[in-house]
């Protein structure tokens, strides 16, 4: 017989309280901030067929749902501390459920935080995680902090770059074709982001902005735009890129890295007596950052190719009822 509602909680999400004062198993979780602190929170839903394809492996999957609320927190500079889950499951299927358990809590011990709670119900393949982390007042990295004259940055992985999530769909898709290797170390990206929370933490006090890359870099960098009341220039040769992605089709580098969406690195900004720190927080977190561009006081985004002309068209940011 298919396992029951609180026998499936109990097997695969429930486990003792660590720093919460309560955990799962009440109406709610008691969680004690430490003095002083601000709660930063952020929800993320997956839906299937929409954020991911049903041929995802489920340990990727966990690993995935928690991986993109974390890069909210990391995004804002703050420490994660605990998250709940909200699961609809169309069946009970114990080896989608042990593999999703499996990712979910090794990305949640990487960061030393505990689930508290949350929700299970019958229904389309849909989870959604909300985390909480900490952050002392005036230290959280906001988007509505970017000034004229500061240079805006984009985290990637050592040896890596943006726009890899993006190509990987194309592949599987059918727009664009890649040797097994190539194709599984894109994949990789697309179905293991790596939140930078550790550079988030580093750059407080060093970024003016920040925002992390979900929907495309033009889209993501546009929020930062609009809530500071600022403009930028962008070097479009300066995007870090992989190897993989810079072997493609100049328009399909830019596709990709501009409006690919996925990504899940910071896009920040600092003034520019402020980049000796940037790359001591980057070293100090083991991740590369890229200088594309500036930050000035003209609105909207003028995006300059390798000669410094502008790029002729300009990549949409992903939104999920215009696409
Ligand atoms: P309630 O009906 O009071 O909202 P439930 O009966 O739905 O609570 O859940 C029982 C306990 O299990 C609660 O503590 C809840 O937070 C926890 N819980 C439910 N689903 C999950 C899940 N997917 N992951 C972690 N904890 C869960
Ligand atoms: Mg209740």
């Amino acid at each position: 017989m298919a396992l029951g509602e609180f026998d499936l909680i109990a097997k695969y999400f429930s486990r003792p309280a660590q720093q919460a004062v309560l955990g799962i198993g009440d109406d709610c979780a008691l969680l004690q901030p430490r003095a002083g602190m601000l709660w930063a929170v952020s929800s993320d839903m997956l839906v299937e067929g929409r954020h991911f394809l049903s041929t995802v492996r489920p340990e990727r999957l966990g690993h995935k749902a928690l991986a993109v609320n974390l890069s909210d927190l990391a995004a804002c500079g703050a420490q994660p501390v605990a998250f709940t889950l909200a699961l609809a499951l169309p069946k009970v299927d114990e080896v989608f459920l042990a593999g999703l358990a499996q990712g979910l809590f090794d990305l949640a011990q990487q960061h030393g935080i505990e689930l508290v709670g949350g929700d299970t119900t019958a229904g389309p393949l849909n989870i959604c995680i909300t985390v909480f982390g900490e952050v002392p007042p005036g230290q959280a990295l906001r988007r509505d902090g970017a000034r004229p004259g500061d240079q805006l940055w984009v985290s990637h992985a050592l040896g890596g770059g943006i726009g890899d999530a993006r190509l990987a769909l194309e592949v599987f898709r059918g727009h664009a074709a890649l040797p097994g290797d190539q194709f599984e170390q894109l994949r990789a990206a697309m179905e293991q982001p790596q939140p930078r929370v550790a550079l988030g933490l580093a750059l407080r006090g060093v970024a003016s902005a920040a925002i992390d890359l979900s929907d495309g870099l033009v889209g993501d960098l546009g929020h930062v735009l609009q809530r500071s009341g600022v403009g930028a220039v962008v070097h479009s040769a300066a995007l870090p890129m992989s190897a993989v992605l810079a072997a493609q089709p100049l328009a399909r580098q830019l596709e990709c890295s501009l409006a690919g969406g996925d990504d899940y690195e910071l896009l920040f900004t600092a003034p520019a007596g402020h980049a000796d720190a940037v790359r001591a927080a980057a070293a100090q977190a083991g991740v590369g950052v890229c200088c594309i561009g500036q930050i000035d006081a003209t609105p909207g985004l003028r995006l300059l190719d390798a000669q410094g002309a502008a790029l002729p068209w300009t990549p949409r940011g992903f939104d999920h009822f215009a696409a």
